[in-house]
């Protein structure tokens, strides 16, 4: 075991403070990665104040990790010493079933091994990226392409895959029209996926407050959804809207903006049940999804698609002390669009 040092929520109520903790011994097919940079998710917070409930505590957040690698397994064949790689939302998976099977790890039957609040395939607790070291297997591990600064590619671990799988699954591309639905860490990703894979990109968000933002990001155009106009304007139009938002919503209303055949895809979810009128689905076709990160493979391609078209997140990076006050302004959606600590500062 190797003692690194780390940030960790103690309890659930309590804010993350400066600790230590174990991490294992590289292993056969591990990799031991200096952590350089680890984003900070919404889910994150969710987990760290135990909003789901059940968490691991002490408990250290952070499944958007990039960094280089510093020690390999003896079985280890794809990374080398000096490596630039990424972990994202799971650490394993039982490697046998139909889903691990065909690449998507994150539905394994076994249930994947979440990078923290977890436990893994021995018991042990799982410690996320607010630390400066990680040992992690060789097959949830993945390369950082040269096109891409480390900082700006770890929300890509889980913010750019989360959007990406969607976006490709359900066709985003030439002559499609792409509704993103919140403008955050996962819409502003989102955004400039879409509109790199050629679909025209509209936002729809709260307000027209980050429209200037949008349209740079790459969105063709922007309407505020608390204005009742839109929902008249846009009726009809969309053949793929992706949710990223956790607020309630009011679904019909945006099923009708949908196209015959269109799709409306969940990666936010709301904590509280919805009922929807089922003919909002029925007349017209329309669909409505969901969707859970990506497997190890499609981030890979997510990876290299992001750095053949230049692109990264948009990021604010933080010394690790910030962290509890980079929550609070997360919550208050005060971020454009990423917050990034800095291991160095750990
Ligand atoms: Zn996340
Ligand atoms: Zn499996």
């Amino acid at each position: 075991m190797t003692t690194v040092a780390a940030y960790a929520a103690p309890s659930a109520k309590a804010p993350l403070e400066r600790t230590t903790i174990e991490r294992r011994p590289v292993g056969e097919f591990d990799v031991l990665i200096d952590i350089k940079y680890s984003g900070i998710c919404h889910s994150d917070i969710h987990q760290a104040r135990d909003g789901w409930g059940e968490g691991i505590f002490p408990m250290v957040p952070g499944h958007e990790i990039a960094g280089i690698v510093a020690e390999t397994g003896s079985g280890v064949t794809r990374f080398k010493v000096g490596d630039r790689v990424g972990v994202g939302c799971m650490v394993d998976s039982c490697g046998r079933c139909d889903a691990c099977a065909s690449g998507r790890e994150q539905h394994c039957a076994e249930g994947n091994t979440p990078t923290y609040n977890a436990l893994d395939r021995n018991g042990e607790p799982t410690y996320g990226g607010y630390s400066t070291h990680i040992v992690v297997r060789e097959g949830f591990t993945v390369g950082i392409p040269n096109g891409i600064a480390l900082d700006e590619a770890a929300p890509l671990l889980c913010a750019g895959i989360t959007t990406y799988s969607p976006l490709k699954r359900w066709g985003a591309g030439p002559g499609k029209k792409v509704a993103v639905l919140g403008l955050g860490g996962l819409g502003h990703m989102a955004v400039k996926i879409a509109h790199a894979l050629g679909a025209e990109v509209t936002v729809l968000s709260q307000s027209l407050r980050k429209k200037e933002d949008g349209l740079k990001l790459g969105a063709d155009h922007y309407y505020a959804t608390s204005d009742p106009r839109t929902f008249e304007e846009l009726a009809g139009r969309f053949d793929i809207i992706l949710s990223t938002v956790s607020a309630p919503l009011d679904f019909g209303a945006y099923l009708g903006l949908l196209r015959t055949d269109g799709i409306l895809v969940n990666v936010g979810a709301p904590e509280e049940p919805i009922s929807l009128n089922l003919f909002s689905l029925i007349g017209g076709n329309r669909s409505l999804a969901g969707s859970l990160i990506g497997g190890i493979a499609e981030t890979q391609e997510m990876l290299d698609f992001c750095a053949a078209h230049g692109l990264g997140a948009e990021i604010e990076v933080i010394e690790a002390a910030r962290v509890n006050e980079a929550y609070e302004r997360v919550l208050a959606s005060d971020v454009r669009y990423r917050f990034v600590i800095d291991a160095a500062t750990i």
